[in-house]
């Protein structure tokens, strides 16, 4: 649980070796993007991606807006795969793609492809905005989105680069497109008059930056009612002009803590940013101090609205007691929040895992889980949260769908964390009383794993992997010795080439 872990060799990954292809891109021209990426996804024990191609992320949060179209650059195998996962997800529009070969990637022509389908798509009567996003073998190779035009007929062009070997995790690809958005949003609200917000909001507002349960902005929106505030829309958000709302307002809330594009964008338009969390009792009273006092709420409608919402998340807490050793890791950024929120029902949580990097806004989460025992380990690998989950041997463990196999191979009760959190809420009232049960009901079967386990003792493992085989499968004759030789004889062969 130190953080001990043998880095993952430079090749790992399915994009076939960071360095390399970090260095192709630099030779290809794209020095200043990468830079950019370096600096605002800063790197961990692993590497690369331990988790779905990380493009996804900008995928999902361009799929998610109205009139909006995405188009993706890139392998086939990739886009077939960052499709197939979009509409399991539910994605509800049409994935773009612009497919390229060795010759038209070699040649320049895929630009001109990219170039011409960016034309064909940006007409005002369907779209606001035209999303294109280089994958790794596009970046690598250095096609210039940055040479596209800003905006054809109106409709806003936006190019991004999120190679798997630039961006660590899924999370942090939301920032990269969601940051580039409001950048455009900030400099167009800059120049000139913008689109009217659909709701227009007549108290002072706060932004909140995020993926969300959606039971969880209104509850939100009723905690800060009482300081004579109200919710802006929340980022990643449904619609262009949502951007602008978002940007005009009083205080920019990181409920989630790496989005490090954004907050600049925050920044540079002067709006103040508070992390951390309304999450659990100490959380929520923490948070409604830090944004009642960044707005300039007078001390008595701050304190208002503690009263109005802290006993009831008490009495959820006190209804709803969690009795368990766990361990907690995933790649979503609210792992900290989670954990904070278990602990408070009374859960012990010796070690928390994520695979977002540490930044200023989940500092006082951090601070809040080490004083009480907890580790945290920010870029998390995979293998540092298996260690640590044999290591504590917990009532329950929380985590990734490999952690998860991991954990009932060896009989500990386990849930995945992207399931349980995203589909139950986690502020407010709501929140407190959200997760008891789930983790009830999942360590009252740590019997039956157990059962499990001794019932499957070598099912499917060593020799007895796959079908069909009813004994140890024999090797046949010279085998191993022939193809030894091939090998040989393939090297002797390439060592000739050229000599
Ligand atoms: S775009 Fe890169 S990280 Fe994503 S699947 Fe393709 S090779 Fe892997």
């Amino acid at each position: 649980m130190d953080g001990s872990i043998a880095p993952v060799g430079d090749d790992a990954g399915c994009h076939g070796g960071r360095g390399r292809l970090m260095d192709a891109a630099r030779a290809a021209g794209k020095s200043v993007a990468m830079d950019k990426l370096m600096a605002d996804y800063p790197r961990g024990p692993h590497d690369q991606p331990q988790s779905m191609c990380p493009a996804f992320g900008s995928l999902r949060v361009g799929l998610r807006m109205k009139r909006v179209a995405t188009i993706l650059s890139g392998s086939a195998c990739c886009v077939y795969g960052l499709t197939f996962t979009s509409h399991f997800y539910g994605a509800k529009r049409t994935v773009g793609y612009v497919p390229f070969n060795s010759e038209s990637l070699v040649k320049g022509q895929l630009y001109e492809d990219i170039r011409n389908a960016v034309y064909e798509t940006a007409k005002p009567a369907d779209y606001d905005a035209v999303v294109v996003i280089n994958l790794c073998v596009p970046t690598a190779s250095g096609v210039p989105l940055d040479l596209l035009p800003k905006q054809i007929d109106g409709v806003r062009i936006i190019g991004i680069d999120v190679p798997g070997f630039g961006v660590p995790t899924h999370a942090e690809a939301k920032d990269v497109l969601t940051g580039a958005m409001l950048k455009y949003a900030r400099t167009e609200a800059e120049a000139g008059p913008v689109a009217r917000p659909k709701v227009l909001q007549e108290l002072p507002t706060v932004a909140m930056i995020g993926e969300m349960f959606p039971a969880d902005p209104p509850a939100v929106g009723a905690m800060l009612a009482p300081m004579g505030l109200a919710l802006a829309p929340v980022l990643p958000c449904r619609e262009w002009r949502d951007l602008y709302a978002a940007l005009d307002c009083e205080v920019a809330a990181a409920i989630h803590p790496f989005y490090t594009a954004s907050v600049r964008e925050f920044r540079n338009a002067g709006r103040p940013i508070v992390g951390s969390a309304p999450v659990g009792m100490d959380g929520t009273a923490a948070w409604l101090d830090a944004i009642g006092k960044a707005a300039n709420v007078p001390q008595a409608k701050i304190d208002a609205a503690k009263a109005s919402v802290l006993p009831a998340i008490r009495a959820a807490l006190d209804a709803n007691p969690i009795k368990a050793r766990i361990t907690l890791s995933g790649y979503e950024g609210s792992e900290l929040l989670v954990a904070r929120l278990l602990m408070e029902a009374g859960a012990d949580i010796p070690y928390v895992g994520t695979a977002c990097p540490r930044t200023e806004w989940s500092d006082a989460d951090r601070i809040w889980l080490e004083a009480r025992g907890t580790h945290v380990q920010y870029r998390a690998s995979l293998e540092q949260d298996q260690a640590a989950m044999e290591d504590v041997r917990p009532d329950l463990a929380i985590g990734t769908t490999p952690l998860v196999q991991k954990a009932k191979e060896l009989g500990i009760p386990a849930l995945y964390y992207t399931n349980m959190v995203s589909a139950r809420p986690l502020f407010g009232p709501a929140g407190a009383g959200a997760l008891a049960a789930i983790v009830a009901a999942q360590t009252r079967g740590a019997p039956r794993f157990a059962r499990m386990v001794s019932f499957f003792e070598g099912v499917g493992t060593g020799d007895a992997s796959g079908y069909g085989w009813r004994g140890k499968p024999v090797e046949p004759t010279g085998h191993r010795e022939r193809t030894r030789k091939a090998r040989l004889a393939k090297a002797k062969s390439l060592e000739a080439v050229g000599t």
